[in-house]
């Protein structure tokens, strides 16, 4: 009896909010649950024994199908939607089950997503395609593999059911973890719902849970903000530096702890271009590679406002006070830019940010010009860098002059020191999660039921930083006829 495993997820913190916050609602059984993928090594990281998850009850648990005794919820938010105000969002297709504590003690959320109908969904049918959540568990440990903070993925799920969508698809579950589900858009509902007693419930449990140490300032809400924009700036370079695309940076998918989260028609680019996009309803570029910092801003302008008349009673030094956080974000993000560049540049380490900038500025600019692979170019770099022959590399520029004038501005300030090329290649994954290799690997899931491409594209990109021979085909750049230039939502 005694060595039976116990439900890890005993907690649902989100309780202590005011009840206008969220739904207590069930997720919906399932008819055929099957384990796709269990991420044991998340687990085993946090301090967490797999077991559970791996016994009935934890696997009925994951689909949906389980008498939940901590009855699970689904969370209310607002947001703007491509700019758009849309009053009342909400989990409508998701089903907060919890947290569970890692070995240090600290809470991480356990989320159903496809698990069902909510009071949220509005026209929708709750679920998700098998598709869809492969996507998130790729992509979001993907940038787990790069060290960028991201919500995770603990499994994936088929359902068993076919569902409805571009023709008919089978189902699917992930469980994802995060460290909050608190978004921007929270902020906005809690303001819409309930006023400032709301906004104030909100940010007073934010600082509570997730930023202890602001629980004294006297400044709290304005210090709350500042530490939030930090955080997305930090974010927002990081994944620029890898190319990544998050393609829906609306108000509701912008987490106030500053992970990466809702992986819906994110990319990483191939060939470089700033003002790159892929998914399919971002039809004006808003939500452009470069656009990305831009976006930040205007979303945390959004959290400002909700703040506003917590910071002062006064409306004109209120709004003094959110501009001066809300102008941390530029520097901060310019200075994790920057570092980042000279980084992937393997720049020495006193050269002036002058110098960083106008090298990055000239290198992103000759790519755009020849339409170089991002990842691939950084790659063959930080080869040259090491010691390799530097052909392959100014041979992707489409005009030696331009690829020998380049290549001496790197040359003059480049470091010889192996410790800056040990940071280099730290900084310059050989492998990222493309675009046609994730399509091709939800392909075989879901029209043959083959799982191996899944497998094998999850477990090279756990250490992207390295490419086993055999993997070498993970590496390549689309050709023509692989190449997607649109992603989906999957809703
Ligand atoms: P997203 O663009 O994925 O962040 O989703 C925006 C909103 O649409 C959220 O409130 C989701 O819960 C909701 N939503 C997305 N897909 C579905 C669906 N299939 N059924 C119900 N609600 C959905
Ligand atoms: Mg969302």
């Amino acid at each position: 009896m005694n060595d039976l495993p116990l439900n890890p997820i005993r907690y649902q913190h989100y309780r202590e909010l005011p009840d206008a916050f969220y739904e207590e609602t069930q997720p919906m059984a399932v008819p055929a649950p099957k384990l796709i993928a269990l991420n044991k090594r998340l687990l085993e990281a946090e301090g967490i024994a797999a077991d559970w998850f791996e016994s009935e009850a934890g696997l009925a648990l994951l689909s949906g199908n389980a008498d939940y005794e901590n009855t699970p919820i689904a969370m209310a938010y607002s947001g703007h939607q491509f700019g758009h105000w849309v009053p009342l969002l909400g989990d409508g297709r998701a089903h907060m089950l919890g947290q569970m504590h890692n070995a240090d003690g600290e809470p991480i959320d356990v989320q159903l997503k496809g698990s069902g109908r909510t009071q949220f969904s509005r026209g929708g049918d709750g679920k998700a395609t098998l598709g869809s959540m492969l996507r998130e568990y790729i992509v979001s440990e993907a940038m787990h593999g790069l060290d960028i903070p991201s919500t995770r993925s603990l499994a994936v799920i088929s359902t068993g059911e076919k569902i409805m969508r571009e023709g008919v698809q089978p189902g699917g579950i992930v469980a994802r973890t995060a460290r909050s589900h608190i978004r921007v858009g929270s902020f906005q509902y809690a303001a819409a719902s309930q006023g400032e007693e709301g906004v104030k419930a909100l940010a007073d449990f934010v600082i509570a849970h997730y930023f202890p140490a602001l629980a004294e300032s006297p400044d709290k809400y304005a210090d709350l903000l500042r530490t939030v924009a930090e955080a997305q700036a930090s974010l927002i370079a990081q994944w620029m530096l890898v190319g990544f695309i998050h393609g829906v940076m609306n108000t509701d998918n912008m987490s106030v702890v500053g992970e990466t989260i809702d992986y819906g028609p994110c990319a990483f680019m191939d060939e470089f271009h700033p003002n790159k996009v892929f998914s399919s309803i971002d039809r004006h570029g808003r939500y452009a590679w470069g656009q990305q910092p831009n976006i930040a801003v205007w979303n945390l302008t959004q959290l400002a406002s909700m703040l506003l008349p917590l910071m002062d009673a006064d409306a004109e030094k209120a709004e003094a006070i959110a501009r001066q956080q809300l102008d941390a974000f530029a520097p901060a993000f310019h200075a994790a830019f920057n570092t980042g560049m000279a980084k992937k540049l393997g720049l020495d380490t006193d050269v002036s940010e002058g110098d960083i900038v106008s090298l990055s500025e000239t290198t992103l600019g000759a790519l755009t010009e020849s339409s170089i692979d991002y990842t691939l170019f950084f790659d063959r770099l930080t080869r040259v860098a090491a010691g390799a022959d530097a052909a392959p590399l100014l041979a992707m520029f489409n005009n030696p002059a331009k690829a020998e004038a380049w290549f001496k501005q790197w040359s003059d300030i480049k470091s010889d020191d192996t410790e800056v090329i040990k940071t280099m290649r730290h900084s310059n994954p050989a492998i990222i999660a493309r675009n046609h290799r994730v399509e091709e690997a939800i392909a075989a899931a879901e029209q043959q039921d083959d799982f191996a491409p899944f497998q094998r594209l999850c477990a090279a990109l756990l250490n992207p930083y390295e490419i086993a021979p055999e993997d070498a085909d993970l590496q390549s750049p689309p050709t023509p006829q692989e190449r997607v230039t649109q992603t989906f939502c999957g809703t």
